[in-house]
C-alpha cells in the first residue's frame, strides 16, 4: 500500500488522546503528545476515577495491544447489572448468559489503563512531552502549528484535541459548542461491603439523582458514582463519614450489606456539551473534548472510545481525500453522541422526578423490559457496545 506517513500533534493524554496515539503510531504515522501533567502513576489504593468499559472498548485495547497487560487485580468484570427505582415497583435485571457472555463489561480505574497506554505508547516511539501546554496554535488547510509553553514550536499535517472537557485547543480554535448544565455533581467514592458484590453493577434511580455501585476486582469493593442534585451534592460532601455509609446503606436497600468508606469523596460538576464541529480545517476533536454526557450509563469513555476506533480506521487508509473521509467520520460519530445526550436526557427526566405518574408509568416500563425477551436482549445488547 502506498502509505503516507502523516505528522500528527495530540494534545492531552488521558485515555482517549494516549489510545489515539499509541494506534497512529503502530499504523507508522509520527506522533507527539503534549500533557500539562505527569505520567499516571497510581497506587496500592484502588483510584477514585473508574470507567465501566464495554465490550466494544475492549476490542480496541485489545487491537492495541494493551488489555492484556492490564494487571488482572485491577479489573473488576461484571456479569450482570441490576437497575431499579426506588420510588416505584420497577426493576430489570441483566445477566451475561443471556446473551451467550462471560460478562458485560469491566470496571477499569482511569489512571491504571492512562498508565498501561501511556508506557505502550513511550515503547512505541511516540514522542510524550509533560507538564506543557500549548500556548498557540495556527491552523490552515494543509498544515498545522503549535507554540508549547515551553517555546518550542511543533509542526504537523494534524491537530488532534484530546484535552478533556475544558478543552483548550477546542477554545482557541472556536468550535461551535451546545452546552448545559445538569445541576448535579457526581460524587464518587470507594467502599468496602460487607457482603459480596457478586460481580453485579447496581444502579439505584433516586429523585435526587443516580446511585450506582461499581464491582471492583475484590469480591467487597465496589467504586460508587452518586449523579445528586448540586444541594443534595453539597449535604453529602459535608456529612460525617458514618451519616453518608448510612444514606448509601439505606439508598442500596442494604444488598451489599454494610458499607464502609475506604477513601476520600470527590465530586465532579456534571455538564453535557458537544460540539457542533468535530472537524475543522486540519483540527479534529475526540473523546470529552467533543463531547461530554452524563455519567448515569457509564458511556462518555465508551463513546469517546469508539471515537478513537473509526479515527483510526480513517488514518489506516492512504488519505487522497481526507475531507471526504473526516467529513463521513465527523458525521458518524456526531450522531452517535446525539443520540447518546439524548437518551441520557430521557433517562434523566424520566427518573428524577417523584410525580406520582411518573413514578408508575416508569415502574411499568421497567416491569415491561424485564419481561419482553426481545426487548431485555437489545438493552443488554446496548449495554454491550455492540
Ligand atoms: C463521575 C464520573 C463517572 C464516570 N464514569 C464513567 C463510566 O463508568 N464509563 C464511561 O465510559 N465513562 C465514564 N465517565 C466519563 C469518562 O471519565 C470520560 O469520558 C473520559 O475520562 C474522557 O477521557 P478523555 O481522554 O477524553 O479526557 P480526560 O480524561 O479529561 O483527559 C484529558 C487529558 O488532557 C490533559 N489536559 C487538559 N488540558 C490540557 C492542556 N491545556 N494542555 C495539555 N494537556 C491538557 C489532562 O491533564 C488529561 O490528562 C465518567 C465521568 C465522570 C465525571
Amino acid at each position: 500500500m502506498n502509505k503516507t506517513r502523516q505528522r500528527f500533534i495530540i494534545t492531552g493524554a488521558g485515555m482517549m488522546g494516549l489510545s489515539m496515539a499509541l494506534g497512529l503510531r503502530q499504523q507508522g504515522h509520527q506522533v507527539d503528545v503534549i500533557e500539562q501533567g505527569q505520567r499516571p502513576d497510581y497506587g496500592d489504593k484502588p483510584e477514585l476515577r473508574v470507567s465501566a468499559l464495554a465490550h466494544r472498548s475492549r476490542g480496541l485495547l485489545q487491537q492495541l495491544g494493551v488489555w492484556s497487560v492490564l494487571p488482572a487485580e485491577r479489573l473488576g468484570p461484571y456479569t450482570g447489572m441490576e437497575v431499579w427505582d426506588r420510588d416505584s415497583f420497577g426493576g430489570i435485571e441483566f445477566d451475561a448468559a443471556e446473551v451467550h457472555q462471560d460478562n458485560l463489561g469491566a470496571i477499569v480505574e482511569n489512571a491504571v489503563l492512562e498508565q498501561a497506554l501511556w508506557d505502550a505508547a513511550e515503547a512505541a516511539g511516540v514522542k510524550l512531552a509533560t507538564g506543557t501546554t500549548v500556548n498557540a496554535q495556527q491552523l490552515d488547510d494543509d498544515a498545522v502549528q503549535v507554540t508549547l509553553s515551553d517555546g518550542r514550536q511543533l509542526h504537523g499535517d494534524y491537530l488532534i484535541a484530546a484535552d478533556g472537557a475544558r478543552s483548550g485547543t477546542r477554545e482557541r480554535a472556536q468550535l461551535p459548542l451546545t452546552f448545559w448544565d445538569y445541576d448535579q455533581q457526581g460524587i464518587v467514592a470507594v467502599l468496602n461491603t460487607s457482603q459480596p458484590h457478586g460481580g453485579i453493577a447496581r444502579q439505584v434511580f433516586m429523585p435526587g439523582g443516580p446511585l450506582a455501585f461499581l464491582p471492583l476486582a475484590d469480591p467487597h469493593q465496589v467504586s460508587i458514582v452518586w449523579s445528586a442534585d448540586n444541594e443534595l451534592a453539597q449535604a453529602l460532601q459535608a456529612m460525617p463519614d458514618a451519616a453518608f455509609r448510612k444514606q448509601l446503606q439505606a439508598a442500596s436497600d442494604h444488598c451489599l450489606g454494610t458499607l464502609e468508606l475506604v477513601s476520600e469523596r470527590a465530586s465532579f460538576p456534571l455538564k453535557m456539551h458537544y460540539v457542533q464541529r468535530w472537524v475543522q480545517q486540519r483540527l479534529i476533536a475526540i473523546g470529552d473534548a467533543a463531547h461530554s454526557i452524563h455519567p448515569l450509563a457509564g458511556q462518555g469513555a465508551n463513546l469517546g472510545f469508539a471515537d478513537v476506533a473509526a479515527l483510526l480506521e480513517v488514518f489506516s487508509d492512504n488519505l487522497q481525500d481526507h475531507h471526504r473521509t473526516l467529513r463521513n467520520w465527523e458525521r458518524e460519530r456526531k450522531a452517535a453522541a446525539v443520540v447518546m445526550i439524548a437518551a441520557m436526557e430521557s433517562f434523566k427526566r424520566g427518573f428524577g422526578t417523584s410525580q406520582p405518574l411518573a413514578r408508575i408509568t416508569r415502574g411499568l416500563g421497567l416491569q415491561l423490559a424485564h419481561r419482553l425477551p426481545a426487548l431485555k436482549q437489545r438493552l443488554i445488547h446496548a449495554a454491550l457496545g455492540q
